[in-house]
């Protein structure tokens, strides 16, 4: 069991098994992408530990950029405007592999996606660390997953509760 702040939480997903899953999207990704040079975006904070792990089994020569959403409001007539920050090249005709800890309801890759289209990109690919298949509600497709799991709060492996937990090598469910 772990503590975090008020909640504990209880061992689910092993680092082993976690690891293991990482390999298999790495290699779909440099079969599927043969011949190709893409920038792999990684979306933090949550994705870093699965950007480490599926970059050292990448044998494709690429760059990997590291950015964020980021959401103000705007003036009173555009509402909220979600931005990218922390992205400093030009993504013109290039493939672009996002990297996502966890996609639940899919509102945060479907904001990547509208942001990414306007940018005359030659394709785009997402990669997940886990995917909760009944949360989500979108018609993007997710390419790459590295497990699928029940609609349940997990935390380690870079997914935090409150800030904390980010560091645990396995992955927690609340117990
Ligand atoms: P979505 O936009 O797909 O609903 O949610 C994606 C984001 O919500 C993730 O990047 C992550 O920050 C957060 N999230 C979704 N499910 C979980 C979860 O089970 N645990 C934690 N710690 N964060 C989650």
């Amino acid at each position: 069991m772990v503590t975090l702040k008020d909640k504990q939480f209880k061992p689910y997903i092993s680092s082993d098994k976690i690891l293991e899953a990482v390999k298999e999207v790495a290699k779909k990704i440099n079969s599927d992408l043969a011949g190709e040079s893409p920038v792999f975006l990684a979306v933090l904070n949550g994705s870093f530990m699965f950007a480490a792990d599926l970059m050292k089994e990448i044998n494709l020569p690429c760059e990997i950029s590291f950015v964020k959403l980021a959401s103000y409001h705007g003036t009173t007539s555009s509402g909220t405007i979600t931005e990218l920050i922390g992205l400093n090249q030009d993504l013109t005709g290039r493939t672009v592999i996002i990297i996502e800890d966890i996609v639940d309801t899919g509102n945060t890759v479907e904001k990547l996606a509208e942001i990414l289209n306007n940018k005359k990109l030659k394709s785009f690919k997402i990669a997940t660390a886990f995917f909760k298949p009944t949360a989500y509600t979108k018609n993007i497709k997710v390419d790459y997953v590295g497990m699928e799991i029940p609609n349940d709060f997990v935390v380690g492996y870079g997914l935090d509760y409150d800030g904390l937990g980010r560091n645990l090598k396995d992955v927690f469910v609340l117990a």
